[in-house]
């Protein structure tokens, strides 16, 4: 080969280098604060809490002199834990404590638990809306890690899902159903509160999730979303399963929250799933007939 053409070869390898990497790809990606190539998704512009920070969010004294760290959802009215629309509180009118059952318990308005029960093993979520309470931002240790790799499985396809808020300490319901009592009478505030004892979250296996494309919100609208897409297909493959789903309120007691999910594991979640389940009734179907 001529050295001329040796040289226009080389020349053409450069410009075609060139216009590779100046490629302008950020037109086919959904305009987040982190690129899908980068090593560490930044989803959340925050630092993950630090270690050193109490594993227990909450103290079970709700103290009164510092009502800031009571508020659940700052500026936002709870709109979880809504019993179906009527007037009944849907509570069981012989409440009987939870079994302990591990990852398999089971909370709602018939099982409830102790103003003592905190999970030894409270771990901290990496992705969360930075507008709500930190004290909310714990699972249970195995809960935790598959959020976070669920919600980082998300990111590698362009999708941001945080939680708003996940673990309850018992004292913090408490605080937040008495003051919803305070401002609304109990007939309304057990429309939208959990009475103490009776919230999921306090088993520190329920998580509510959020996007940005709903403003961070627990809304209805969350339904349909890019994310709550993926989250449907992709939840119960990291254990996680919709605990509200539509037209089950007769079983769960709460109405359809596309927002609220709970960690059974990876095996239960299939199957509830697949099987267009509930919690209760897979329960009932399986360890207790
Ligand atoms: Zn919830």
């Amino acid at each position: 080969m001529k050295p001329l053409w040796k040289w226009v070869i080389i020349l053409l390898v450069i410009i075609i280098e060139f216009l590779v990497w100046t490629y302008p790809y950020e037109e086919e990606v959904r305009p987040f604060a982190w690129s899908p190539w980068e090593d560490k998704p930044e989803i959340i512009q925050q630092e993950p809490q630090s270690p050193s920070e109490p594993l227990e969010p909450q103290s079970q004294k709700p103290s009164a002199e510092d009502p800031e760290t009571q508020k659940p959802t700052e500026g936002e009215p709870e709109p979880a834990e809504q019993p179906q629309s009527g007037d009944a509180s849907g509570y069981s009118e012989t409440p009987k404590p939870a079994d302990d059952t591990g990852l398999m318990i089971l909370v709602n308005k018939e099982y409830f638990l102790s103003r003592d029960y905190v999970p030894n093993d409270l771990a901290p979520i990496r992705y969360y809306a930075t507008d709500r309470s930190p004290e909310g931002r714990y699972m249970r240790k195995e809960a935790a890690d598959q959020f976070n790799r669920m919600a980082e499985a998300a990111a590698t396809e362009g999708l941001e899902i945080v939680m708003t808020t996940a673990y309850r300490s018992y004292g913090f319901q408490t605080t937040l159903y008495n003051n919803y009592v305070k401002a609304h009478g109990q007939k309304e505030a057990d429309r939208f509160s959990a009475r103490p004892g009776h919230s999921e979250h306090q088993t520190g296996l329920a998580v509510d999730i959020s996007a940005p494309s709903v403003g961070y919100a627990l809304t209805q609208d969350f339904e349909g979303t890019p994310e709550w897409e993926w989250l449907m297909e992709h939840a119960r493959e990291y254990g996680f399963i919709l605990r509200y789903p539509k037209g089950k309120a007769q079983i769960t007691g709460y109405m359809y929250e596309p927002w609220h999910f709970r960690y059974v594991g990876v095996e239960p979640a299939k199957k509830i799933e697949e099987s267009a389940i509930t919690l209760e009734e897979y329960l009932s179907g399986s360890s207790r007939s």
